[in-house]
């Protein structure tokens, strides 16, 4: 379980985590007016310090969620990422941390009527820092095709991090598990595939990949970037089109890709076995370089490794 660290950034702060108070009034617990990131710090192989991996883009998409619900959080992303890296040189934490920045309405601003109004309200930056252990089971995963459809982005602004929307997620994981499955991946309104609760889907069929294109309703993922900018450099002929089941019941390998699970092989569907029910070559080859490419084991060459200095 993630061990949260003894400071948080909090309020234009670094706080001790358990002094932290939140009025019960908060909007954000009312309504899920909030917005999130999940970010990743990996402990760098010989043990000296760690690195965070793609610190600025995840920010610049956490201002962007920002932006839809009206948050100025008063920082730049380098600004967050700077912070991001004194709260972990804080905490001492130097292995592998799960970083969650978290903005949300607190509180209507004087003269403001009552509502569930995004302006004239007040907000606030939480950033907790946690330990981290594995995430994903190391056989892979074992997927139900959920009976929740992920919302529209006509209803909700699905390509943000928005608090609120998890309901959908949660209650596609609750199902999955409850059914003995590990996650549930997501149709979208047209029954076209999705994503899964946390996490991007891919498809290798015939050494090719494809993952639907961002209107298909996905959250456009980071590490989903990522695995297509190295799928490039591998010489991986890659796709963004429209998925539908019957394509991940028929695909040689399916993965999923997230901040979280990094770069996971999904080995059943619904039941169904995906290739041979084990991780495939692709998936495992990708994984690796993915691994190698977050733990610094290779040449940054895409400026995505910020190095966090023990404190
Ligand atoms: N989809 C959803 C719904 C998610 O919550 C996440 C995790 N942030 C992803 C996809 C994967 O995104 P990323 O690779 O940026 O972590």
């Amino acid at each position: 379980r993630p061990l949260p660290g003894r400071w948080v950034y909090h309020d234009g702060e670094f706080t001790p985590f358990a002094e932290v108070r939140l009025p019960p009034t908060t909007q954000g617990l009312h309504y899920g007016t909030g917005v999130f990131e999940g970010i990743r710090a990996y402990a760098t192989p010989g043990g000296e310090g760690a690195h965070l991996f793609r610190v600025q883009d995840h920010y610049r998409r956490f201002l962007r969620s920002c932006r839809l619900l009206r948050i100025d959080p008063g920082l730049t992303a380098d600004e967050l990422a700077d912070v991001t890296v004194e709260l972990l040189r804080r905490n001492g934490d130097q292995g592998d941390v799960y970083v969650r920045p978290l903005a949300y309405k607190l509180g209507l601003l004087p003269g403001t009527p009552p509502g569930v109004n995004l302006g004239g309200v007040s907000d606030a930056v939480t950033i907790v820092a946690s330990r981290l252990g594995a995430y994903a089971p190391p056989g892979g995963l074992r997927c139900l095709i959920s009976s929740w459809r992920r919302p529209s982005r006509a209803a909700l602004p699905v390509q943000a991090k928005v608090t609120g929307a998890y309901v959908n997620n949660a209650l596609a994981v609750e199902d999955a598990r409850a059914a003995g499955f590990d996650d549930a991946i997501l149709l979208n309104e047209a029954g076209q595939v999705a994503e899964a609760s946390t996490a991007n889907v891919f498809v290798v069929r015939g050494g090719r990949l494809a993952t639907p294109p961002a209107d298909a309703d996905i959250l456009p993922g980071i590490t989903r970037d990522t695995v297509l900018t190295l799928a490039a450099e591998l010489g991986l002929p890659a796709a963004e089109s429209p998925l539908h089941p019957a394509d991940l019941l028929l695909a040689d390998e399916v993965f999923l890709t997230g901040t979280g699970i990094g770069v996971t092989p999904v080995i059943e569907i619904n039941g169904r076995p995906i290739g041979a029910g084990a991780p495939g070559p692709v998936t495992t080859h990708l994984a690796r370089r993915y691994g190698q490419t977050v733990r610094a084991e290779r040449e940054d060459t895409h400026g995505w490794l910020t190095p966090v200095q023990a404190g």
